[in-house]
């Protein structure tokens, strides 16, 4: 006797085994959960292969750039940086600044001195001088 393998199918949301059939969509089988009103497909694959998101993760931690590993892996820019975001909060702790440390952007600064009446020394002066003009100095 052959046994059969029956599917239990769950509600993603809610793992309710109270469903129904729904229709469906791209060819395959949708159900809807009398329980939470949601729709879904069970068998349904949903964004890159696993192995992808492994190889993107090892290569950007072998330096590539994320758009780089966005072309190889042919997906978008802000997928592999969700896949590598969430494989650090997984792996890695946040580090947390030291209480004595002030970090200052740059911009804020700049709204310092702009505010500021009289522009006290901050860094240097740079002063961008077109190429054509440099050379006939
Ligand atoms: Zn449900």
């Amino acid at each position: 006797m052959k046994s059969r393998k029956i599917e239990v199918i769950k509600c993603k949301k809610c793992e309710s085994e109270n469903v129904v059939k729904a229709g469906f969509l791209e060819g395959n089988q949708r159900f809807k959960c009398k329980n939470c009103g949601c729709q879904f497909q069970p068998n349904r694959s949903k964004g890159k292969p696993e192995n992808i998101k492994r190889l993107a993760i090892l290569l950007y931690m072998c330096g590539l750039s994320m758009r780089t590993i966005a072309k190889i892996t042919k997906t978008d820019l802000h997928a592999v940086y969700r896949w590598i975001r969430a494989f650090a909060e997984k792996n890695y702790e946040k580090p947390t600044p030291k209480s004595s440390e002030v970090v200052v952007e740059l911009d804020e600064m700049w709204h310092y001195i702009k505010d500021k009446k009289t522009n006290v020394g901050f860094g240097r002066l740079i002063a961008a001088i077109p190429e054509t003009e440099y050379l006939s100095v």
